[in-house]
C-alpha cells in the first residue's frame, strides 16, 4: 500500500472581487492552478520527493503570466522585475533562498540549487545571479518579464505614490499574486516553496517574506510545511510560517487551529493582509486568508482535486 501523499498550492491572496473578474480570466487562472497542482501531484504519485513536487508546481505558476512570480512579476519603481524565492525540505530542515534577482527565468529552481549546491541558505542580487550562471543558468532578459498590464499597474501606483500587493483594492489593478506550494511525499517528507515578484513600485532593493525562511516558507518533518502570501512587511515581523509551526509543536494545536489563529488573530490585528497554505505530517491541508480571496488548489490524500479563488467559495 502506498503511503499518504498530498499537495496544496497558492497563487496569491488579496482583494479578489468577482465583479472585477472576467469569465475568461477566471477560466485561465483556474486552469493554471489545476495544471500546477497536477504537475506536483504526478511527481508525488510516482514516489518523488516533496521538494521536487513543490518546485514543479511553482515552476508552472512562474511560467504563467497570471501570477506575480517569474514571467508575470510586478515591476519596481525602476520598471524592472526583482524576484524573491525560497524552498525548504523538512527532513533535515535544509533551505535555500534568493532575493532580488533580475535575470532568472525560474527563481524557485535557483532557490533549490542554493540549498543543494551551495554552502549557504540565502543569496541576493548580483551574487545570486553569478552563482546561477556558474551552474549554467541562462541569462533571461528583462523583456521576458515585461507585461503591459504590470506597466500600467506601476504607473497607477506611482501616481498615487503608493506601493501595493498585486492583488489590491485599486480597480485598475489586475488580480495576480505570489505563488507557493506545500507537499507531503510518500516517504513522509514535508516541503514548501514560495516565489514572487514582490510588491508593485517597490524600491531600494526591498525584499519580502517570500525569500525568508520562517516568515514566507517553512517545512519541518513531523510538524508542518507552510507557504505564505500577503504584505511581506507584516509576515516578516510576525514570522508567520514559523509561528504556525511553533503553535503546532509547543501548543499541540492542529494545523487548522494554528493557521487560523495566526492569520485571523495576530497578523490581522497588526494590519497584515494575506493568507497561507499549510500541510501537516498526515497530509491534512489548510488554506487560511483574511482577504477576500486567494488563488488556491490542492489534491488531498484521497486524491480529491479542489480549485478555488474566493474566500467564501
Ligand atoms: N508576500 C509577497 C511580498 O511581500 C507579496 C505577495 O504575497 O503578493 O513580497
Amino acid at each position: 500500500m502506498t503511503q499518504p501523499f498530498a499537495i496544496a498550492i497558492h497563487g496569491g491572496a488579496g482583494t479578489i472581487l468577482r465583479a472585477q473578474m472576467s469569465a475568461e480570466l477566471n477560466r485561465e487562472i483556474r486552469q493554471a492552478l489545476q495544471q500546477a497542482v497536477s504537475a506536483g501531484h504526478q511527481l508525488l504519485a510516482r514516489g518523488g520527493d516533496a521538494l521536487d513536487a513543490v518546485v514543479a508546481a511553482v515552476r508552472v505558476l512562474e511560467d504563467s503570466p497570471h501570477f506575480n512570480a517569474g514571467h508575470g512579476s510586478v515591476l519596481t519603481d525602476k520598471e524592472m522585475v526583482e524576484m524573491d524565492a525560497s524552498v525548504m525540505h523538512g527532513a533535515q530542515m535544509n533551505a535555500g533562498a534568493i532575493a532580488g534577482v533580475r535575470h532568472i527565468r525560474n527563481p524557485v529552481e535557483l532557490a533549490r540549487d542554493v540549498m543543494l549546491r551551495s554552502q549557504h541558505v540565502m543569496l541576493a542580487g548580483e551574487g545570486a545571479e553569478e552563482f546561477a550562471f556558474s551552474l549554467g543558468y541562462e541569462y533571461t532578459e528583462q523583456d521576458y518579464f515585461f507585461t503591459e498590464r504590470r506597466y500600467d499597474q506601476l504607473q497607477s501606483m506611482k501616481q498615487k505614490g503608493l506601493f501595493a500587493l498585486s492583488e489590491s483594492a485599486y480597480p485598475d489593478d489586475t488580480k495576480h499574486g505570489t505563488v507557493g506550494a506545500v507537499a507531503l511525499d510518500q516517504q513522509g517528507n514535508l516541503a514548501a516553496a514560495t516565489s514572487t515578484g514582490g510588491i508593485t513600485n517597490k524600491r531600494y532593493g526591498r525584499i519580502g517574506d517570500s525569500a525568508i525562511i520562517g516568515a514566507g516558507t517553512l517545512a519541518e518533518n513531523g510538524t508542518v510545511a507552510v507557504s505564505t502570501t500577503g504584505m511581506g512587511e507584516y509576515f516578516i515581523r510576525k514570522g508567520v510560517a514559523g509561528d504556525v509551526a511553533a503553535r503546532m509543536r509547543y501548543l499541540q494545536q492542529d494545523v487548522h487551529t494554528a493557521c487560523e489563529q495566526v492569520i485571523q488573530g495576530d497578523l490581522k490585528a497588526m494590519g497584515g493582509e494575506g493568507g497561507l497554505i499549510a500541510i501537516d505530517a498526515q497530509g491534512e491541508i489548510h488554506f487560511a486568508m483574511n482577504s477576500s480571496g486567494m488563488y488556491r488548489a490542492s489534491i488531498d490524500v484521497q486524491g480529491h482535486l479542489l480549485v478555488k479563488i474566493y474566500a467564501d467559495e
